[in-house]
């Protein structure tokens, strides 16, 4: 079935290695759906694990060029990338849309989120900084350089099959590393039409590579090669964990992005509307399918029952669909075993108490739509509370005391996003400082943005991605002992 692009050429159906679109895969197929129809949309060569080694040369052999061009000139190809995806901004929604089963107008927020690291990093290339230092003696200067780290290695989720990819890649290229990513098995369409702009862009080949094929043996390629010398990985918790072990043995440079279990505190002084419309947009963009989307919300007992009236009245509108239908705000979850778990986290809270104040069954549009649900009388106890959900399932539990609310947010072993609505100035510094989470949403849903930093504390991930910090992932210092100078 025709996407219907106005760039046909952007539906790529091949890996993109060295410059060159590997139409013959060594390891059988990867069948790309569409979640909202079950429809099959492409079939594309699997690389093998040989072939993702040669990738990795590819990278290794283009790193001397391009780290050595001036950062201007670098600068000056990711601007050309950035406008070149800002024009396809259509054709990409519409493939993201396609594979991953968004709705069609957050599809087009995605790409200019997307877009948004390839510019600002662009800038950033430019800024890339050292130090010099006096030294002990006053013959000696401590100079102190920082250099790209290598070749890099990135390995994305299906949920944001644009940005995930960007917001490494714009600061790879940025520093003067090369690339290889390998993009989720469910969405590697969106990946390999940014990798189409990039060549337009005049991206060299060999900086830039996309590897199709099975997880754990390109993973393993991309962990064990020790050309490979940062593995960047945004992903679930368990397979983060399993990625560092793997890259232990070569003792690679990690950044980990990894699952969340984000907290919201509505405090009695919220004003109401403004809760209600952060916990809206923090649960249910992406159907919930967010690393930082609201997984548990703490309400105080004084506002809990108007907040909860106005939440269910506000999830009934929601309107639920095929993403490419008009006004639908709520698309397919991405594969069964997501309405599985779904299904699972909802019937675990209903055995142990909890009661459905709306949705709580499949929709009758069949396949992989849910229904949004909100659930009352949820406990600690429950699973809802203490795994990430990934679906639009909004849990309510009701306290009466701040630092009652505050340990319970705290009591994960996820750190990633965490948020607060209140209008008392000294209770969001005191609740922002103890929560432990690395991003805080103080009266707003929407915390993402590239000139924030973006990540996780705790078992949710090292690093950080975006903003002025988001390009030292990619470099290495290196100090010079500078005698005579
Ligand atoms: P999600 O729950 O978002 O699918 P995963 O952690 O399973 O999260 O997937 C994130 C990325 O990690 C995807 O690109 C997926 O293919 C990849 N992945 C999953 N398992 C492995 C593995 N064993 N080795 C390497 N990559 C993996």
């Amino acid at each position: 079935p025709a996407p219907g692009l106005a760039d046909p050429a952007l539906l790529r159906t091949a890996s993109y290695v060295d410059g060159t679109w590997v139409d013959h895969g060594e390891a059988g197929h990867v069948v790309v759906g569409n979640p909202a129809t079950g429809e099959r949309i492409a079939d594309i060569p699997a690389l093998s694990r040989a072939q993702a080694a040669e990738a990795v040369a590819a990278a290794h052999r283009a790193l001397p060029g391009w780290r050595s061009t001036a950062a201007a000139e670098r600068a000056g190809v990711l601007r050309q990338w950035y406008d070149l995806v800002q024009a396809a901004t259509d054709d990409l929604a519409r493939l993201i849309t396609l594979e991953e089963g968004k709705p069609l107008a957050e599809a087009r927020g995605e790409v200019a989120y997307a877009a948004s690291f390839l510019e600002w990093f662009a800038e950033e290339a430019k800024r890339i900084r050292g130090d010099v230092f006096p030294g002990p003696q006053s013959s000696r200067r401590i100079v102190v350089i920082r250099e790209p780290v290598g070749v890099c290695a990135a390995i994305t989720p299906w949920n944001f099959p644009a940005a995930m990819i960007t917001r490494k890649a714009a600061p790879a290229l940025a520093a003067g590393c090369t690339m290889v990513v390998k993009p989720a098995a469910q969405t590697p369409l969106t990946a390999l039409a940014l990798a189409e702009l990039a060549e337009r862009a005049g991206v060299p080949a060999g900086v830039f590579n996309v590897v199709v094929g099975d997880a754990r043996e390109i993973g393993a390629e991309l962990t064990g090669n020790p050309l490979v010398r940062k593995l960047t990985f945004t992903g679930s918790t368990g397979v983060g964990r399993l990625l560092l072990a793997q890259s232990a043995e070569t003792v690679k440079k990690t950044s980990m992005e990894l699952g969340g279990n984000a907290p919201v505190l509505v405090f009695d002084d919220a004003d109401l509307d403004t809760a209600v419309s952060g916990v809206l947009t923090a649960k249910y963009r992406n159907s919930g399918e967010s690393c930082i989307g609201a997984n548990r919300v703490y309400v105080q007992a004084g506002i809990y029952d108007r907040f909860a009236d106005e939440v269910t009245r506000r999830v009934r509108e929601l309107v639920v669909g095929d993403g490419f239908e008009a006004d639908v705000q709520i698309g397919p979850l991405i594969d069964p075993p997501a309405v599985a778990k779904v299904e699972e986290h909802i019937a675990d809270a209903a055995a142990h108490g909890a009661e459905v104040l709306c949705g709580g069954a499949r929709h009758p549009r069949g396949g992989l739509f849910y229904q949004p649900t909100v659930l009352t009388g949820v406990t600690r106890q429950m699973a809802v509370t203490r795994e990430e959900t990934f679906g639009p399932v909004l849990p309510l539990i009701r306290f009466t005391d701040e630092a009652e609310a505050v340990a319970a947010a705290n009591d994960t072993e996820f750190g990633l996003a965490a948020y607060l609505f209140t209008r008392d100035a000294e209770r969001t510094w005191r609740v922002s400082a103890a929560l432990e989470a690395g991003m805080v949403g103080i009266n707003t849903g929407l915390i993402s943005t590239e000139i924030a930093p973006f990540g996780g504390i705790k078992q949710s991930g090292l690093g950080r991605e975006g903003s002025v910090h988001g390009i030292d992932e990619y470099l290495e210092m290196k100090y010079l002992a500078w005698e005579g100078a």
